[in-house]
């Protein structure tokens, strides 16, 4: 913000979602001419607009605190606590944890340059990309929209949101969020479907970050290469989970099913798929039905704590991945309330059809494994996922799998927490996306690294320059 008020007539377009045509084209070009101006006249580069920005921000979310539970609550039924600890209060953290340390992060990073370039001084100087196209998903709809917002920010930039369209009333929120807390110049929300995305995909934008699934990653990708943008991909996979026999079951058993069933499995770190030693289990099974029972009661569909799923088209999608004669725990499912209780599937094999696809549920498919060799090649043979939980006393295996399995991400002994600390990269490689945010890292995939190389006057030798001849020695010793 400049000091001023956002305007009248600023701000996010929550009628966008009826454009379309030309009349979206006239919206889009009137929202990136006011966002070019205002990055080309600098007016995001200081330290005091970004703070301001990010205050603007924090103040949007602590005054609507109890809009936006109630946003999530009609997408999703989340409750307040769980939308507080996934959504609020994330984000909030997010951007306390960016103020406090904004000043360090914006200073150039300096480093003496090789005797070669002597008398100089290299510096990595951060610089803003320009107009960021930030695409949420609908799972986590808010948080989502606006933690990739506090990176852009605080690097110094403009950004245009688009949330997602299936979580209607989160959209909506979003969209008052920022037109409460900015000018359109710096920060737009346009709401709306796919054709909305797609018509702003067709724009040139400095860069991209997207968050969905992979198959619109590639068409997100693709539509960045046509501009060069810079493409962020935060995208989805199976997530493994490996529990060996040394693990500590009970503990085990609450994080996995916390991480499993938080959203209702609609978690994109959510463990996927469960493999487990044989000889813990069945009694990793009855620990992870005592806690399903701790956790959600023994009717989990009256619980405030466990949502619902976000359409008709993923309720039906999700029922179809169950095989019944393999259901443990759950299964129980209800049409008119898109629920679906938290279910164990057994004795199930990699031709199973829950192991075909992202499952996006709460639906937890758990295979036997002879070994941490094993469960290492069962991942490999796999796209890279983007988190991969591993619960083990034994720290031979868990350096086996730090080291050889390629993954996004994730924790031992834990599940889905890792994405909490600012101090970590959170993102995907190869199929579960490219590049990584949050806290500092989310400050730099916003930026432009530049490398400016300063060098003293006083001194010119002419070792480096022409006639050679006679020189190859002493650039061997200067270079080599
Ligand atoms: P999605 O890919 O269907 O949609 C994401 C966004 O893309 C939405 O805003 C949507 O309007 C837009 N979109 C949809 N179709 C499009 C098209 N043809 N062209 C252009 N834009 C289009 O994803 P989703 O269903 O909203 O979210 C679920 C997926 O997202 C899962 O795979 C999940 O793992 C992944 N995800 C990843 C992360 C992460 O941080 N890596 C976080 C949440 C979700």
């Amino acid at each position: 913000m400049d000091g001023s008020p956002p305007s009248s007539n600023s701000s996010t377009t929550a009628d966008s979602a009826e454009l379309h045509g030309d009349a979206l084209d006239a919206r889009l070009d009137e929202i990136i001419t006011a966002q070019r101006k205002c990055f080309n006249a600098g007016r995001t580069l200081s330290r005091d607009a970004r703070e301001e920005s990010l205050r603007a921000l924090l103040h949007a979310f602590e005054t609507k605190e109890k809009l936006i539970m109630d946003a999530l609550h009609a997408d999703l039924k989340k409750s307040s606590a769980e939308a507080y600890l996934t959504e609020i209060g994330f984000t909030t953290a997010e951007i306390k944890h960016t103020l406090r340390h904004l000043g360090r992060w914006m200073k150039p990073k300096h480093s003496m340059s090789p005797l070669a370039f002597a008398p100089s001084r290299s510096g990595v100087h951060y610089q803003p990309l320009g107009l960021n196209l930030i695409i949420a998903p609908w799972n986590y709809p808010v948080q989502l929209a606006f933690a990739p917002l506090v990176g852009a920010l605080a690097a110094g930039n403009v950004a245009v949101i688009k949330p997602s369209e299936l979580a209607p009333a989160s959209s909506a929120i979003c969209a008052e969020i920022a037109r409460e807390a900015f000018d359109e110049e710096r920060v737009a929300v346009l709401e709306g479907g796919v054709q909305v995305s797609q018509a702003l995909l067709a724009r040139a934008w400095d860069h991209i970050f997207f968050t969905g699934g992979t198959s619109i990653g590639r068409i997100v990708a693709r539509a960045g290469a046509e501009h060069l943008s810079r493409v962020t991909l935060e995208l989805g996979g199976k997530s493994p989970c490996i529990v060996t026999a040394s693990a500590d079951l009970d503990v085990a058993a609450r994080r996995i099913v916390f991480g499993k069933f938080t959203n209702t499995g609609q978690t994109c770190v959510a463990p996927d798929y469960l493999l487990v030693e044989s000889s813990v289990h069945d009694a990793l099974i009855s620990r992870l039905r005592a806690a399903i029972t701790d956790f959600y009661g023994s009717d989990p569909k009256a619980s405030p704590d466990l949502g619902r799923i976000i359409n008709e088209r993923h309720y039906l999608r999700i029922l179809g991945l169950i095989d019944p004669d393999k259901v443990a725990v759950g299964g129980e499912h209800d049409a008119d309330q898109r629920y679906i209780a938290p279910t164990l599937m057994t004795d199930v094999t990699m031709d199973d059809k829950v192991m075909a696809e992202e499952i996006f549920g709460p639906v937890l498919p758990i295979l036997r494994i002879d070994s941490i060799d094993e469960a290492i090649a069962t991942v490999a043979q796999r796209p890279n996922p983007l988190a991969l939980y591993l619960f083990t006393t034994n720290k031979q295996d868990e350096r086996k799998v730090v080291e050889r399995v390629s993954f996004g991400g994730g924790c031992i002994n834990n599940a889905i927490v890792h994405l909490g600390d600012p101090n970590v990269p959170f993102g995907g490689v190869g199929a579960s996306g490219q590049g990584a945010y949050h806290g500092h890292h989310s400050f730099e995939i916003f930026s432009h690294r530049k490398g400016v190389m300063k060098t003293g006057t006083f001194l010119d030798p002419s070792v480096k320059y022409p006639p050679f001849e006679g020189k190859l020695g002493m650039l061997r010793k200067l270079i080599g």
